[in-house]
């Protein structure tokens, strides 16, 4: 049996700073929340928590806080809307924002569209923190192509100009195709696309390895949209893809024919846990 890890597997630029930069603000002693899970981990969530970071689950628990003199509150790489910001700063925590710089880039050109008219379409998942960071940096109408299917349903408002951004994580098969379908119909849509590179290369990398592996693994959390996604795309090439979010997860003996198996990892799965896995069949199999 051969093993082959992704050529682009694991956290990416994003969470990589993000995480990195929870771990500086631990050195500092003071007492340190993020809003929401830091990353979509939770072997990583249960590390920082063990080290006392504070996880404020929602805007509700958020209102109930009474901050520690010292509390500083990190935005996690997804983002958050600008009322969550400002929510956390009139609280009287230092904010201190790790949101990834290319998701930065979308609440820029989504923030930009507030003085000049146009209707906002996000592509992507509304009920993902990301989606919900974006749609929360527009006043104006926010429309959500959750699918292909939204864009085929959609009908503008006469004489409406639309930016389309998407989420960074979204396939990028699926934002074309959604493209194609509003060029078709020759709507008013700039479309700018956001898909993110890290995004891209995991997924093209992870769709090379899956077409030529007799079993691939996708290691990430449940709750990792990307990672869902890289499982979707390799189960696509190869039918046998397992996904795994710990190394006991894995029922080895679903893999014990195959000649080579593939492993590949959501943006948000730590290296520790890759090798964890790499090591898990190893040890079974070598
Ligand atoms: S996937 Fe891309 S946009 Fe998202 S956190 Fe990682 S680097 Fe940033």
């Amino acid at each position: 049996m051969e093993i082959k890890l992704s050529k682009h597997a694991g956290f990416c630029f994003g969470v990589e700073r993000a995480v990195g930069t929870v771990y500086d603000l631990i050195k500092t002693g003071k007492t340190i929340y993020t809003y929401g899970p830091i990353v979509h981990n939770e072997e990583v969530v249960r590390e920082l928590e063990e080290k006392g970071v504070k996880v404020i689950k929602s805007e509700e628990e958020l209102e109930s806080i009474i901050p520690e003199k010292d509390a500083v509150a990190v935005i996690r790489a997804h983002g958050v809307p600008v009322k969550i910001q400002e929510l956390l700063s009139k609280k009287g925590f230092e904010v201190v924002d790790a949101t990834c710089p290319f998701v930065k880039k979308i609440h820029k050109t989504v923030m930009n569209k507030n003085s000049d008219g146009d209707s906002i379409i996000i592509v992507g998942d509304p009920l993902h923190p990301e989606v919900i960071g974006i749609k929360g940096q527009f006043d104006g109408e926010c429309i959500i192509f959750k699918d292909v299917s939204d864009a085929e349903k959609f009908v503008p408002e006469a004489g409406k100009s639309y930016t389309m951004v998407s989420q960074t994580t979204f396939q990028s098969k699926k934002f074309k195709e959604i493209v194609e379908i509003l060029e078709k119909k020759e709507y008013n849509v700039h479309v700018v696309n956001t898909i993110c590179n890290a995004t891209e290369e995991r997924q093209r990398a992870a769709e090379t390895l899956a077409a030529e592996a007799d079993a691939m693994i996708v290691i990430g959390s449940a709750g990792s949209s990307n990672t869902r996604k890289l499982y979707e795309i390799c189960r696509n090439c190869c039918e046998n893809t397992f996904y795994v979010q710990t190394p006991n997860d894995l029922d080895m003996s679903k893999i014990a024919s195959a000649d080579l198996v593939g492993i590949t990892a959501g943006a948000s799965t730590p290296q520790k846990l890759i090798e964890e896995v790499q090591n898990n069949v190893r040890g079974t199999y070598f």
